[in-house]
């Protein structure tokens, strides 16, 4: 077994402290990662503090993981000691199924092994995340990361790119099309970048005046803050997208009477409670309301490889492991520009 250095949540009221556990030995398609950077996502402060409810702890989360390898299996012939790595949300699948098939995982119909608050495949070893200094994956589940990103830019992209990157591709963001940006947080700013990129022309929505500049550096082309029903009245709307990153209840009725006839609106933000929908603003208009899921192994390789090419990376903030419960609060007051990640490189000398 290997000795590994964390940070973990005891329970869902508890602050994240010092934490040492076992990883599993490396097995034949095992590789070893040493872990230098690890983002921090909303889904994590959502599942320490057991919004979702069903958290199971200690809990290491991270699932945004940046890392060299240090050791591979003898049966690995994707990677090799020194190459640069990520791991995202998820390090197994039933790899049967057809979400699987399709290199989907993300949808598996048996189980996804999520990277931390859940069970590996034998369903009783809790499975911990990149909040630490060692991670042993499987080589199907790990992605290569281009050197043109720098490391600690790079981490977010395995959960906040892929979350934004998968429904722009599905639901057709190119050039010239109309897209909205609700929330510009880690998930939003990614959203911005990727879909400029893409040849889209971004409005971003935000809650506060706060962000405005911002978010024309980032690539959006207008901004708008507050948005309620009198503001919206007066918007020209012909949205061809727009996707919801908001991590609280809000009023999605104002968003989807901005869609063009035949416009989906996607929701990737996860409130802890139900969006009331209404009718009419889906009816007039043939409107659609979806959702996604981060995206799948194959489809995250393309967005890291995307993102090299446009030298895309996150804008991040980096901490100290002990700076961890500070940097929750500033997630929750919506005070971070735009991810805060982890350097873990102390932690491993400790
Ligand atoms: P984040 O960095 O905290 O960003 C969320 C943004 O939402 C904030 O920056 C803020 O943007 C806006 N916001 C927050 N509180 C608000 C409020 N009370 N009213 C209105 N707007 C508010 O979070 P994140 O890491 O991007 O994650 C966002 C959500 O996506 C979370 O719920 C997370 O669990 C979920 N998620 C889903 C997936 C998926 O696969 N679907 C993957 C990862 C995360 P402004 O300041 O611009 O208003
Ligand atoms: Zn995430």
């Amino acid at each position: 077994m290997i000795k590994t250095k964390a940070y973990a949540a005891l329970g869902a009221k508890e602050a994240l402290g010092l934490f040492e556990f076992e990883r599993r030995d490396v097995g034949e398609d095992d590789v070893l990662i040493d872990i230098l950077y690890c983002g921090i996502c909303h889904s994590d402060v959502h599942q320490v503090r057991d919004e979702w409810g069903g958290s199971t702890f200690p809990m290491v989360p991270g699932h945004e993981i940046f890392g060299t390898v240090s050791k591979i299996g003898t049966a690995v012939s994707k990677f090799k000691e020194g190459d640069h790595v990520g791991v995202g949300c998820f390090v197994d699948s039933c790899r049967e199924c057809s979400a699987c098939k399709d290199g989907e995982e993300q949808y598996c119909e048996k189980f996804s092994v999520y990277t931390y608050n859940a069970f590996e495949k034998d369903g009783k070893t809790p499975t911990q995340g990149g909040y630490s200094t060692k991670i042993v994956v499987d080589q199907n589940y790990i992605l290569r990361v281009p050197s043109s990103i720098k490391p600690e830019e790079a981490a977010p992209l395995l959960c906040a790119g892929i979350t934004l990157y998968s429904p722009l591709m599905k639901f057709g963001c190119e050039q010239g099309k109309k897209v909205g940006i609700v929330g510009l947080g880690g998930l939003g700013h990614m959203g911005v970048k990727i879909a400029a990129a893409m040849g889209a022309r971004v409005t971003v929505f935000s809650h506060t005046e706060k962000k405005k500049e911002d978010s024309k550096r980032l690539g959006a082309e207008e901004f708008i803050s507050g948005l309620d029903e009198k503001k919206a009245e007066n918007l020209e709307g012909g949205f061809d997208l727009i996707i919801d990153t908001v991590s609280a209840r809000h009023d999605i009725n104002l968003y989807l009477n901005l869609l063009r006839r035949d416009g989906t609106m996607i929701l990737v933000g996860v409130p802890d409670g139900p969006h009331e929908v209404q009718a009419f603003p889906l009816i007039a208009g043939r409107r659609r309301l979806a959702g996604s899921l981060i995206g799948g192994i194959k489809e995250t390789q393309e967005m890291l490889d995307f993102c090299g090419e446009h030298g895309i990376g996150a804008d991040v903030e980096v901490i100290q492991p002990k700076q961890i419960n500070e940097a929750y609060k500033r997630i929750v007051n919506s005070d971070v520009r735009y991810r805060f990640v982890i350097d873990l490189a102390d932690l491993s000398g400790s």
